[in-house]
C-alpha cells in the first residue's frame, strides 16, 4: 500500500502528440480513484505512465516517498488487472495466484502460506484446484486480484477491466471490485469510459478531456453538479 503522486505529468508520444497534459494528483494510500472520459483523453496513457509501460516526458511520479519515473515497471512493485484478467487456462486457482510467486523462485512453503492467506481474503479456499474456465466471472476477477495480492503489490491499476462483459455481470462484477477493495484497503487507480462505474465505485473521480484534467470530485459532489 502507498500513496502515489503525480505531479506535472506530460506525455508527448514520439510523433509529437501531447496526450496528457500537466497532470498533478495526490492519490492517498488506502484510496480508490477512478480516472473517466472520453475515448482517446489520455486515460490508458496515464495508467501506463504509473505502472511504468510508458516513458513520462516530464514531471514527476513518486510512489510513496520515492521518485519512479526512471524504474523498470517490475519494480514498482504495482500491479495491474487487465480486461480479460489474463488467467492461465492451463493451470489451477492455486497456480494462478501462485504464478508471480514461482517466477521470483519463491520457497514452495511460503507459496502455500501466501497463496493461502490471498486465497482466505479472496474466499477462493474451495476453488484453489479448479480451471479457470469452471468459474464464474467474479470468481475468476478473484484469482486475478489473488495474484496482485501476493505479490504484495503496492497498487492496483485497473485498465477497463469490465468493458467486454454483460450488463448483468458487470453490475455483479462492480459490486464485488468495490467490497473487495474496501476490505483489502489497497490503494487502486481505476480506468473507465463508463459513467456508473465512475459515480458507484471509487472515492474519487477524475474527470480527463483531451490530456487535461477537467476535474475532481467525489462520486457525490459530481452528481450534484455534473
Ligand atoms: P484513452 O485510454 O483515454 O482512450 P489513450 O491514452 O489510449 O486514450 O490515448 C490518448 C491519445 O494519445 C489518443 O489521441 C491516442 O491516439 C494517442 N496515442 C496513444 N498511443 C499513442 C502512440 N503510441 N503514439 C501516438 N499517439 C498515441
Ligand atoms: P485502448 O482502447 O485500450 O485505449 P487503443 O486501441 O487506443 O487502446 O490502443 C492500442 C495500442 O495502440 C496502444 O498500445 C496505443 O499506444 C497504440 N495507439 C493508440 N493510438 C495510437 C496512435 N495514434 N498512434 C500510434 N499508436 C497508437
Amino acid at each position: 500500500m502507498a500513496a502515489i503522486t503525480l505531479k506535472d505529468i506530460n506525455k508527448r508520444y514520439g510523433d509529437g502528440f501531447h496526450a496528457v497534459k500537466n497532470v498533478s494528483l495526490d492519490i492517498a494510500d488506502g484510496e480508490f480513484v477512478i480516472l473517466v472520459g472520453p475515448s482517446g483523453c489520455g486515460k490508458s496513457t496515464l495508467l501506463r505512465m504509473i505502472v511504468g509501460l510508458e516513458d513520462i516526458t516530464s514531471g514527476e511520479l513518486r510512489i510513496g516517498d520515492e521518485r519512479v519515473n526512471e524504474k523498470a515497471p517490475r519494480d514498482r512493485n504495482l500491479s495491474m488487472v487487465f480486461q480479460n484478467y489474463a488467467l492461465y487456462p492451463h493451470l489451477t486457482v492455486y497456480e494462478n495466484i501462485a504464478f508471480p510467486l514461482r517466477l521470483a523462485k519463491t520457497p514452495d512453503k511460503e507459496v502455500d502460506e501466501r497463496v493461502r492467506r490471498a486465497s482466505g481474503l479472496l474466499e477462493l479456499d474451495e476453488h484453489l484446484d479448479r480451471k479457470p474456465a469452471n468459474l464464474s466471472g467474479g470468481q475468476r476477477q478473484r484469482v486475478a486480484m489473488g495474484r496482485a495480492i501476493v505479490r504484495e503489490a503496492q497498487a492496483f491499476l485497473f485498465d477497463e477491466p469490465l468493458s467486454n462483459l454483460d450488463a448483468k455481470l458487470r453490475g455483479q462484477m462492480r459490486t464485488e471490485i468495490s467490497r473487495l477493495q474496501k476490505r483489502l484497503g489497497i490503494t487502486t487507480v481505476y480506468v473507465t469510459h463508463d459513467q456508473v462505474e465512475a459515480m458507484t465505485l471509487g472515492d474519487r473521480v477524475v474527470v480527463l478531456r483531451r490530456g487535461v484534467v477537467q476535474q475532481v470530485a467525489s462520486p457525490r459532489e459530481l452528481y450534484e453538479n455534473p
